[in-house]
C-alpha cells in the first residue's frame, strides 16, 4: 500500500478500530461503519444514567494479556487500573471459590488438604479407565472425576451450549481445570486490567484521527465493498454472503437487569452452575470498577440461548461434528478479492480482546507491508 487509499471497515468494534488506527496513521483514509449507535462492539461500556455505574452492556469484559504490546498499546488511549479477576460459583446451595483451587476442593469434600494430598486425591477421582477422551465429558471426567465435574462443569456447560457436554470437543478443556494452591486469580497472564473510564472512550480515541470517519447506526453492505479500494470486514461472515449456505450457529445471551442498594452480591461474578437454575451467572458491574464508588448497584441475570436472526450472535458454536458450513464460508472468504474478513464475527471463533488486537495489528502491518 504505497499510495494513500480509502479503506471501508464493517465494525467499529476493537478488530477494525485498531486496523483504522494503524492505517491512518500510515496516511490512508479510512471510513468505519457501524450497525450500532456506539464505537467499541461487544466490549461497550457506558455510564448508567440512574446510579452513574459504569455498565459492561454486551457482558462483563476483563482484560487480560501475556502481550507486552498490546497492553503498552491500550494504556495509551486510556489508563487501566489494577483489576483481578476473583470469581464465585454457587452449586448445591453453597458458595465456592473458581477456578477450583485448594480452597475450593477442601470446602467441597471437608477436608483440610495440603497441595500434595489434595492432588492425590483427586487423581484418585479422576477417571483413568478413559484413555483417549474424545469430548469435553470425557477430558473432564479423566481429569476431575465425576463429582466435580457434575458440580462445576455439567450443568453450566450444559446451560451455556444447550448441548450435551458429550458433543463438545475435548478440546475445550486443554489442561487440567484445576489448582493445587489457593490462587483463584481467574487469569494466568501477566498483564490484567480495566480502562479507567471504560472501552468505549478507549476506542473512541483510537478512532480519533484526522485521516478516519465514523459513521454510527450505519451498516457497510457487502455490495458497498466496491466503493472502497479495500474492505474490512469485521461483521458476521455468513452475513457477508448473505447466509446464502444457511446461518452458522450461535449462542446467544439475554441479560435481565436489576438494581440494589449498596453491595448487592459482594463481587462482580457469581457463576450458578447448577442445571435447575435457568442463568448461568450474575455479574454486579460496580465491582468492575472497584476504584470509583456507588450508592446504587446494577446487576445482570445473564440467560444463554440458542442465536436466531436478528439476535446478537456471541459465541461460535463448535461441535464434534465439524465445521462444514464454516469450511464452505471460509473458502469463499479466501477467495474474495478486496475483502479481508476479521474478529471474533468475521473469522468465526471466540478471541479475547487482547487475542483480537494483536490479529487486528498482524492484519494491518502485513496490509502495510505488502
Ligand atoms: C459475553 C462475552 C464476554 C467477553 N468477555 C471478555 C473478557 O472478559 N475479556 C476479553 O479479553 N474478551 C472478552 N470477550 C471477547 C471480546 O468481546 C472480543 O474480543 C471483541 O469484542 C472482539 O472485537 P471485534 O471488533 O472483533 O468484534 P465486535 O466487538 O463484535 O465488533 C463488531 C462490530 O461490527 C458491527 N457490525 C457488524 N456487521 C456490520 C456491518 N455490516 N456494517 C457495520 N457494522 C457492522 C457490530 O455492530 C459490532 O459493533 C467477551 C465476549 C463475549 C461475547
Amino acid at each position: 500500500m504505497n499510495t494513500p487509499q480509502h479503506i471501508g471497515m464493517a465494525g467499529a468494534g476493537l478488530s477494525c478500530a485498531v486496523i483504522a488506527r494503524e492505517l491512518a496513521e500510515a496516511g490512508h483514509r479510512v471510513t468505519v461503519f457501524d450497525t450500532r449507535a456506539h464505537v467499541a462492539g461487544n466490549c461497550h461500556t457506558e455510564r448508567d444514567a440512574k446510579s452513574g455505574v459504569l455498565l459492561h452492556v454486551y457482558g462483563p469484559h476483563i482484560f487480560h494479556t501475556d502481550d507486552e504490546e498490546v497492553w503498552t498499546l491500550v494504556n495509551r488511549y486510556m489508563p487501566f487500573k489494577p483489576y483481578v479477576n476473583r470469581v464465585k460459583a454457587t452449586t448445591g446451595g453453597r458458595v465456592y471459590s473458581l477456578p477450583i483451587n485448594l480452597l475450593t476442593i477442601n470446602q467441597f469434600f471437608g477436608k483440610t488438604f495440603s497441595p500434595s494430598e489434595a492432588r492425590a486425591f483427586i487423581e484418585s477421582r479422576a477417571d483413568r479407565s478413559i484413555t483417549e477422551p474424545q469430548s469435553f465429558e470425557e477430558q473432564a471426567l479423566r481429569f476431575i472425576g465425576r463429582e466435580l465435574y457434575e458440580a462445576f462443569f455439567k450443568g453450566y456447560t450444559l446451560k451455556q451450549w444447550d448441548v450435551d457436554p458429550k458433543r463438545l470437543p475435548a478440546s475445550i478443556l486443554k489442561r487440567l481445570p484445576v489448582r493445587f494452591n489457593y490462587d483463584d486469580n481467574y487469569f494466568f497472564h501477566r498483564f490484567q486490567g480495566m480502562p479507567e473510564d471504560g472501552y468505549t472512550t478507549m476506542v473512541q480515541r483510537m478512532l480519533d484521527h484526522p485521516n478516519i470517519s465514523v459513521h454510527l447506526g450505519e451498516a457497510l453492505a457487502a455490495t458497498d465493498a466496491k466503493r472502497f479500494d479495500h474492505v474490512y470486514w469485521s461483521g458476521p461472515l455468513d452475513g457477508y454472503f448473505g447466509f446464502d449456505e444457511g446461518r452458522l450457529p450461535y449462542r446467544t445471551l439475554d441479560f435481565e437487569r436489576f438494581e440494589g442498594e449498596g453491595d448487592v452480591q459482594g463481587c462482580a461474578v457469581m457463576n450458578y452452575t447448577d442445571a435447575s437454575v435457568p442463568y448461568t451467572r450474575i455479574t454486579e458491574h460496580k465491582h468492575f470498577a472497584p476504584w470509583e464508588s456507588n450508592a446504587h448497584s446494577v446487576c445482570y441475570r445473564e440467560f444463554s440461548r440458542a442465536c436466531r436472526p436478528g439476535d446478537i450472535p456471541y459465541y461460535p458454536v463448535h461441535l464434534t461434528e465439524g465445521d462444514l458450513l464454516l469450511q464452505r464460508y471460509q473458502a469463499r472468504a479466501n477467495a474474495e478479492r478486496g475483502v479481508t474478513f476479521v474478529g471474533r464475527l468475521g473469522t468465526y471463533r471466540y478471541m479475547d480482546m487482547d487475542v483480537t488486537i494483536r490479529a487486528a495489528l498482524d492484519v494491518a502491518r502485513a496490509a502495510l507491508r505488502g
